[in-house]
């Protein structure tokens, strides 16, 4: 037998842009950890690593489903009774023009899938900077190149509507709003959405509106609907059961289209020819969409209350830390402090990795303006923790930069 050499399988190019800091950075630290230390992991939005646990009413849905043998495949779309607990929250969200609502594998797939329905080379989508870094990992998977409007930190984060018209082109097809934000914790007000919406109907975009933190509002304000403020204009409301309803792993998301019926229906149906082409989203986890959309929703007000004090703890160190600043968040689990270093916001980060052994994730793996260091953290640990993450982080900016 003779020797071959060993000729490398190349990835494919487009795999270049494909960043998701937020996990990238779990190898690094996954290396600490071989060395023998604990990592306080603040960098996954992962509510049941902490004091949070899935409603019991829903796995005893799913526990009932999957001894009934609903182990099969399920319809594309999702389950009859899924669909139908959907368009009931759609109701109560406010959306009147419903077309059409399917459930996916996460809310991963449903970005994904509907961003593949909607884009041909050549053509662009308008995401927000900072991102959830998942929308630029599609679009670099798709070939589309980036085009980011920015958030605006001295206005709370919203979103800079004057970036927006610049940004947008003859090639822009959509827009993204995620709202409640991450990573910045901002909500959007009605006269934003009205804006953001009068634009996108200037200009023919379909609006992805990624509202999956609807539930988790920390002030007395609430998440008003994309979908409800502009009914005409064609809109994807994704939904799901990770964060509203503490259940990551069961992989549990959904998309509303709503908008004016004939605008919608070609780009439609090809979301539902993407949805049969990969057979259906995860069966009996299917069936605990219904009962934690019209269950109890007791859990709601206690996991509020446990972020808001969180939250407080964590604006309160950040805005009396020497070189840290922070916009309160208004929403969802999430704070992104603003650093005042003389080097990138990713060496710090790793830096407070190898020696406090606290795992935040870089600004730069979400976007910012050109000279702003920022770092995102989430705050979902309790209190104690918290403040002995808190500490190290103040110990290492102390120690590195006095
Ligand atoms: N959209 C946003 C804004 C998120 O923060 C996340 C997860 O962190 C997702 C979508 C993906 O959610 P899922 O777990 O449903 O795939």
């Amino acid at each position: 037998m003779s020797i071959t050499q060993t000729r490398e399988i190349a990835a494919a190019a487009k795999l270049e842009q494909v960043r998701y800091a937020i996990r990238d950075l779990a190898c690094f630290a996954d290396e600490v950890t071989r060395q023998g230390h604990k990592i306080l992991p603040l960098n996954i939005g992962d509510p049941n690593v902490f004091d949070f646990e899935t409603p019991r009413h829903m796995i005893e849905a799913v526990y009932k489903a999957m001894r009934e043998n609903k182990n099969g495949y399920a319809p594309s779309s999702g389950i009859k009774e899924a669909l139908d607990a959907i368009r009931g929250e759609a109701a109560r969200k406010g959306i009147t023009t419903v077309r059409d609502v399917f459930v996916t594998t996460g809310v991963s797939e449903t970005v994904d899938l509907c961003l593949t329905a909607l884009l041909n080379p050549g053509e662009d989508l308008l995401t927000p900077s900072p991102d959830y870094p998942l929308y630029s990992a599609v679009l670099a998977k798709l070939g589309v190149p980036l085009n980011t409007y920015d958030l605006n930190e001295e206005d709370g984060w919203q979103p800079d509507l004057a970036d927006i018209k610049r940004k947008i082109t003859p090639r822009t097809r959509g827009i993204v709003l995620i709202n409640p934000n991450n990573p910045t914790g901002a909500v959007c007000s009605r006269a934003m959405l009205e804006a953001i919406a009068e634009l996108a109907r200037e200009h023919n975009l379909v609006i992805f509106a990624d509202e999956i933190y609807d539930k988790l509002i920390l002030d007395d304000d609430r998440c008003i609907a994309m979908a409800a403020v502009a009914p005409d204009v064609p809109v994807v409301t994704f939904g799901g059961l990770s964060k509203n309803y503490l259940a990551p792993g069961w992989r549990i998301g959904w998309g509303i289209v709503s908008g004016d019926a004939a605008a919608v229906k070609p780009y439609d149906e090809g979301i539902q020819k993407l949805l049969r082409a990969r057979l259906c989203a995860n069966h009996p986890e299917q069936y605990a969409i219904k009962a934690a959309l019209e269950g109890p929703q007791d859990h709601l007000p206690v996991v509020c209350q446990k972020l808001r004090s969180r939250r407080d703890l964590t604006v309160k160190w950040a805005n009396s830390t020497p070189r840290v600043s922070c916009v309160p968040p208004r929403g969802a689990f999430y704070a992104y402090p603003r650093i005042d270093i003389p080097e990138g916001d990713d060496v710090f980060v790793r830096e407070l990795i190898l020696q406090k052994h606290v795992m935040v994730v870089h600004g730069s793996g979400f976007g910012q303006k050109p000279g702003t260091k920022h770092f995102r953290i989430v705050f979902l640990p309790d209190e104690k923790t918290l403040e002995k993450a808190y500490a190290s982080i103040a110990a290492l900016l102390r120690e590195r930069y006095q």
